[in-house]
């Protein structure tokens, strides 16, 4: 894994990410965010409150003093406070469901983007989760989602109230002094231009960072995962190392957005000092002058210090926006891709499968260009049991993902009861095999919940016949809590053999025509694999049953074994015939003697 330390030079393909995100994820819940609106302007209703009391305080006042009114009542003063009182309350009331309701909608909506990411992945293709390393698919789940949530919080409770907010100010000031309004109006613009320029790049930067936090991602899980080897090796300060490195670069990129955004403000509040300083000294001349009341300054003054801060909050918010398109943008890349592997618009459906499996010339390589399989043809009937044995990368994995449709081949072709597997529905070409790998797949459930995955809804009795015929049910019973025990992260709690005896169980109920066994008994003591080995034979009867075995004594009563090397099958034939040959097998078996 690399961790990226140099600047990418991606920048946002999508710009229409955030009109996409609003109309397939929000919309749908855009009743939240109606009332969330509703709320809002109520929210800048009662803000408009504050300005006109204040007005009418102004102008009291002045009669006051101005006119020396000594026997006026002091009764308005009382009204004004409790007027205030009351458009606080009214204010903070729908401020709080303002808030609720955007909340609510925001969160649906990313359950919604949530969940379409883990389908696309979930769905797509094989060569895509197993060619990146998994913790930068979680960064997408946790960090972009996060940015998302970041930016629709803010835009759903900022966007309504300050437009709403900065209007009806803007209203009051013109109604009030229209010529000191438009001096504002000449000020605030300005001031937008790098404001709007500062979010394109937080934009670029932010998708960088968030890129970066993948690497960083994946690192952890990777040197969690691997404790065991990082210990007993003494990898810590290797391991130290990487995990800096990885830090330090995301503190740098983070520091880049937080530096751009931190700009944001102090241009804000620059801009509104000049206007605050323009309008004082206009607004004394023209009260001097007769031109303009206190109650005309003070509401201006009371407008301004609202609009204020909600001005800042839009000039902050287009930066903010910008971030969450950023994520919008790495979303979409994850939603938007299409699987190679899909099935045919006319593609068939096999009811029942006799198991028939063939290679007919088939040459393959993986997407990096890895060559795997160089014309290999082989036919097994139903029934049959086939080894395959070889050195290490001669191809006998790849077999196993190739009948299972996890790549697409580039030449020949692989068939599944005499019809070619691309034209099968992948569902019911998947359905008919049951895989036990060296890699068991135990998921943080219980035995009995791991066992049950190879059929949905199997009852109890049928699991536990499972788990008989795969020789784990003497192990599991002694378990503390039997079938209900949990298993632990990739099954953590159990032993590798104790694993491999689950899997193979699995396996067993899923009660397929095809059997793959891939190191299917390798963690296996001798007795237990004797055991396991009686009972699969019994199990594998009227199967087909494709084996890859290393230790080549679990092979020995296959119908058949192909010996493979470099992609290609050398020789094929029993295991005596195959000693007789004195080739690759007799080579492997004598090797493996010694
Ligand atoms: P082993 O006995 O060590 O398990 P194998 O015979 O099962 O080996 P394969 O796993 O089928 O060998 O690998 C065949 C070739 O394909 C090797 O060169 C290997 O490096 C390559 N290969 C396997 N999986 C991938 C992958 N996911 N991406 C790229 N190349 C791969």
């Amino acid at each position: 894994m690399t961790i990226i330390t140099s600047k990418t030079s991606e920048t946002p393909k999508k710009s229409g990410s955030l009109f996409r995100l609003f109309k397939s994820y929000f919309r749908p819940h855009l009743g939240w965010f109606i009332g969330g609106t509703v709320f809002a302007v109520l929210t800048s209703a009662f803000a408009t409150g504050y300005t006109l009391i204040l007005g009418i305080m102004g102008d009291r006042l002045q009669g006051t003093f101005g006119e020396a009114e000594g026997a006026s009542s002091p009764m308005w003063i009382v009204w004004v406070a409790a007027s205030i009182i009351g458009l606080t309350v009214g204010r903070a009331v729908t401020l709080y469901l303002m808030t609720v309701f955007n909340n609510t909608g925001v969160q649906r909506s990313l359950v919604d983007i949530q969940d379409a990411q883990f389908v696309s992945l979930n769905r797509g293709d094989y060569s895509r989760l197993s060619g990146d390393a998994s913790g930068r698919f979680v960064s997408r789940f946790i960090n972009d989602v996060n940015s998302i949530r970041d930016a629709g919080l803010r835009f759903a409770n900022n966007f309504t109230k300050s437009v709403v907010t900065v209007l009806g100010m803007l209203i009051v000031m013109l109604w009030t002094d229209w010529q000191l309004t438009l001096l504002l109006l000449v000020v605030y613009p300005i001031a937008f231009g790098p404001v709007i320029g500062i979010g394109n790049r937080i934009r670029k930067r932010s998708k960088t960072a968030q890129q970066q936090i993948g690497e960083v991602t994946a690192l952890l899980s990777e040197g969690f995962q691997s404790s065991r080897i990082v210990k007993a090796y003494g990898l810590e300060n290797y391991q130290e190392d990487r995990a800096k490195k990885g830090f330090v670069e995301r503190s740098r990129l983070f520091l880049k957005v937080l530096t751009d955004r931190a700009a944001v403000d102090p241009i804000l509040e620059v801009t509104g000092g000049v206007a605050l300083a323009g309008i004082l000294g206009f607004a004394a001349f023209r009260i001097s002058n007769g031109a303009a009341t206190l109650g005309d300054l003070l509401r201006i003054i009371g407008a301004l210090a609202i609009a204020s801060p909600e001005l800042r909050a839009l000039g902050t918010l287009n930066a903010v926006a910008q971030e969450g398109g950023a994520a919008a943008d790495r979303v979409f890349e994850v939603i938007d891709a299409q699987p190679s592997i899909a099935d045919k618009v006319d593609a068939k459906t096999l009811d029942t499968v006799r198991g028939d499996v063939s290679f007919s010339n088939v040459t393959f390589s993986y997407p990096d260009g890895t060559p795997a399989l160089k014309g290999l043809s082989f036919d097994i009937a139903t029934g049959e049991t086939v080894a395959f044995v070889g050195p290490s990368g001669a191809g006998k994995s790849t077999i196993f993902n190739l009948v299972l449709r996890l790549y697409d081949i580039d030449q020949g072709v692989v068939s599944l009861d005499g019809t070619d597997i691309r034209e099968l529905d992948a569902g019911s070409l998947r359905r008919a095999s049951a895989i036990v790998s060296q890699d068991t797949s135990l998921f943080d459930d219980t035995v009995g919940a791991n066992i049950a995955l190879g059929r949905l809804g199997a009852p109890h009795e049928d699991i536990q016949h499972a788990a008989e015929a795969a020789n784990a049910h003497s192990f599991i019973s002694d378990l503390p809590d039997q079938y209900e025990s949990e298993v632990g992260e990739m099954g953590r709690n159990l032993s590798g053999g104790q694993r491999q005896r689950v899997a193979l169980a699995r396996a067993i109920l899923r009660d397929a025509p095809i059997l793959l066994l891939d190191e299917a008994t390798s963690a296996l003591d001798a007795e237990s694999e004797a055991k396991v080995q009686a009972a699969l034979a019994e199990f594998a009867k009227d199967r087909t049953t494709l084996i890859i075995a290393h230790r080549l004594s679990t092979v020995r009563a296959a119908d058949r074994i192909i010996v493979l090397d470099d992609g290609k099958a050398v020789e094929s034939g029993t295991h005596d015939e195959l000693m007789a040959l004195d080739g690759a097998y007799k080579k492997l078996v004598e090797a493996q003697l010694n």
